[in-house]
């Protein structure tokens, strides 16, 4: 491998780049777009344009493209050459300010849950210049925004900057109340990513995998994860090869790719990278993903993001790090070490504690997909309650301030939230409470519950915006105050009082919390279907608007979109499942019974007895004939899937997904009866245990 730090960022066009590269006040124009948010000058665009193009094609670039997060959840480019002809049949390679800020890639074929009319089928996208520009596949890739002319977002990434200066706004009004002149305050985001490995050759044998990302039919394999073997295990060199490839394909496009390990289950693993601006990690996290798929593929792998490809053994996740920093380097969650940044902590993490709570059904929203409703409250994953694990440490300090008692030493008095001492938080916090959907690790909280595939943009919207309204409120009451201390320490006693309830360091998996959450009245959103309605809510569609995040009509677009997009996910299983059934897995059973009983037929004619054959011919008949049924089942209820997404949601899980699991019994039971040589795709066995 060539010298990691050369190669660190080979392939982005970073401030060290633009400083070698642009004129000096190019430059500081373009820093100071990069850190307000200001609009470009179009002359200096156009000097950034150029810039741009000469290193891209010094570094082999022949096209363009702008690079967006469409309401698919993925990326998509549309790429341009650089070409431009200049007569005599020559060309030469030019690029424009005007190309670069913004671009008209055909909106009509993405999702818009009704937004744009589809006569009216222009979208535009527009730079992000605060995530820097990159070279992949031999295009420089521009991340940009999605909007619609009429100026509503069509993308994930939109209303993640809309939220981002939200927080900021908000929190740099409770820092001025500490005496702090800070002018940008930003979230930041390490997202740890699951994902499993499996041989190519069998994966090219299950439609399943290819169709849906996971599998639909599959008895267990004798071993599972039981033995707890695979863990921080010793790493296969092919895997090792992999990691090694894909670790340098991030490094070149300056992914600080960190930590890789073996996860829980059999050839599941993580990448965790360190932690950075949140859309920058949203944008860094859908390109690791990218890579991980191409990378494998030269391995002779293939990378599964689905968040449940295996029944029987754990699905993925990916642990969403938060926390919000100031552009002085002051991280907000980290309590400090005096009494006074202690207070501004506690005030800090009121407001997580109260946006939580009053925010649960929105975080709940955010991860609610139907790959997704596979792990939450599956006993590997965090249910699909919300609550918070603040650690011991602090939940005595939160204690005292509502009890108003002192938690170590009963001779002191209770201490008001300006003095209050909070004692040293450990920072391996997180692994005192592995089932906590929301854990305060030292200096940052993890979520858990978004899945695998997740683009983590959404739950990033939701946190920002309502941590930025809980910062809001607290700003106008503060600032209203003649007191401040004393208003403080009242307003901190007050909120934690009242969502108290969301903390809660007990077992998340166990069968008691269900029952407690609901006399704490928290709510318990099982599936999607039953999640996403409360996107709409009153309260939701206030605190959206208040902050500038999405309007009304972006909002019940979007929910159309997440609604028709899960019932879409559950119609294709199901189809492939009746697919897969007609075509495979029926014929082979009715196949291997009549080799069995022709078998049979022989051994009678020679006068063997021939018992076992019929009897084992006659069992898979019967079950054969159960299985038929079953499938004759699905496809009805497939027939059935009503027009409107909004039915036929709840329709798809009421009624498809039964019917899917009831003919998948029949199937995995058939599996264990029938010769491994004759069942039609490979088995848990072949694709978690290779070699
Ligand atoms: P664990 O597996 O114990 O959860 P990891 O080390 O795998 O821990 O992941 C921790 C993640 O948290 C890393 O991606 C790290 O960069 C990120 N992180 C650390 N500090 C912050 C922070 N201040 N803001 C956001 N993410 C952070
Ligand atoms: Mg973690």
């Amino acid at each position: 491998m060539k010298c990691v730090p050369e190669l660190f960022g080979s392939m982005v066009f970073n401030e060290s780049v633009m400083r070698d590269r642009l004129p000096k006040e190019v430059f500081r124009a373009l820093q100071k777009t990069r850190r307000t948010g200001e609009a470009l000058d179009p002359a200096v665009a156009d000097v950034v344009a150029s810039a741009m193009k000469d290193w891209a094609v010094s570094k082999g670039a022949t096209h363009y493209t702008h690079w967006f997060q469409p309401m698919t959840g993925i990326t998509a480019e549309k790429h341009d050459s650089f070409l431009s002809p200049c007569g005599e049949g020559k060309v030469l390679m030019e690029f424009s300010g005007k190309e670069l800020t913004k671009g008209e890639p055909d909106a009509s074929s993405f999702p818009s849950g009704g937004l744009r009319a589809t006569f009216e089928a222009r979208g535009y996208t527009a730079w992000d210049p605060t995530s820097d520009a990159f070279i992949k596949d031999d295009t420089l890739c521009i991340p940009t925004a999605f909007c619609s002319y009429t100026g509503e977002v069509l993308d994930k990434k939109t209303p993640l900057l809309r939220s981002m200066d939200a927080i900021s706004r908000e929190a740099c009004r409770v820092l001025r109340l500490f005496g702090k002149d800070v002018q940008r305050v930003t979230t930041t985001v390490g997202p740890e990513q699951e994902y499993f490995l499996i041989n190519k050759e069998d994966y090219a044998r299950r439609p399943d995998l290819i169709l849906t990302g996971r599998t639909l039919f599959g008895a267990r394999a004798p071993k599972g994860q039981e033995m707890e073997d695979h863990y921080f295990g010793a790493i296969r060199p092919r895997v090792k090869a992999f990691m090694a490839d894909l670790d340098e394909e991030l490094w070149k496009l300056g992914i600080y790719a960190k930590t890789e390990h073996n996860e829980v289950a059999p050839c599941q693993h993580e990448m965790a990278p360190v932690f950075g601006t949140t859309n920058v990690a949203a944008d860094h996290n859908q390109l690791t993903m990218e890579i991980m798929k191409k990378v494998a593929d030269r391995h002779g792998f293939v990378c599964l993001l689905h968040e449940k490809p295996f029944e029987g053994v754990n699905g993925s996740g990916k642990h969403n790090n938060w926390s919000i920093s100031t552009d002085t380097g002051e991280n907000l969650l980290d309590p400090g070490r005096t009494p006074a940044s202690n207070a501004q902590f506690l005030l800090f993490l009121t407001a997580v504690i109260k946006a939580v709570d009053e925010y649960q059904d929105l975080l709940r929203i955010s991860v609610a997909t139907a790959g997704n409703d596979h792990r939450l409250g599956a006993n590997e994953a965090p249910p699909a309650i919300v609550s918070m694990y603040i650690g011991d440490e602090l939940q005595a300090v939160v204690d005292e301030l509502v009890t108003g008692k002192p938690h170590e030493n009963a001779s002191r008095e209770a201490m008001s939230v300006g003095v209050l001492a909070i004692p040293r938080i450990p920072l391996d916090n997180s692994d005192r409470n592995r089932t906590s959907p929301f854990a305060f690790t030292g200096n940052k909280f993890e979520f858990r519950m978004p899945g695998s595939s997740l683009n983590i943009a959404c739950t990033n919207i939701m946190l920002n915006t309502a941590v930025a309204e809980e910062l809001r409120q607290f700003a106008d009451e503060l600032e209203a105050a003649d007191d401040f201390a004393a208003a403080l320490d009242t307003l901190v006693r007050r909120e934690i009082s009242a969502h108290r309830r969301i903390l809660f360091n007990g077992n998340g998996y166990s069968a008691e919390w269900p029952q407690e959450a609901a006399r704490r009245g928290l709510l318990n959103l099982a599936s999607t279907p039953e999640a996403l309605p409360h996107y709409v809510d009153q309260k939701n569609l206030d605190l959206f608007a208040r902050h500038g995040v999405y309007s009304e009509s972006e909002m019940r677009s979007r929910l159309e979109i997440v609604l028709e997009e899960y019932a879409k996910t559950i119609r294709i299983e199901g189809c492939t499942s009746a697919d897969m059934l007609r075509k495979m897995i029926l014929p082979a059973c009715m196949a291997y019974s009549k080799k069995v009983a022709d078998g049979a037929a022989v051994k009678k004619g020679l006068g063997i007895c021939a018992d076992t054959e019929i009897k084992l011919a006659s069992d898979v008949t019967a079950r054969t004939a159960a299985l038929m049924e079953k499938t004759d089942a699905l496809e009805q209820t497939l027939a059935g899937i009503p027009e409107s997404a909004e039915e036929a949601a709840p329709y798809c899980r009421d009624h498809v997904i039964p019917a899917m699991e009831a003919a998948r019994a029949d199937a995995d039971a058939l599996e264990r009866m029938v010769d491994r040589s004759a069942w039609p795709m490979p088995d848990y066995t072949d694709l978690l245990f290779y070699v």
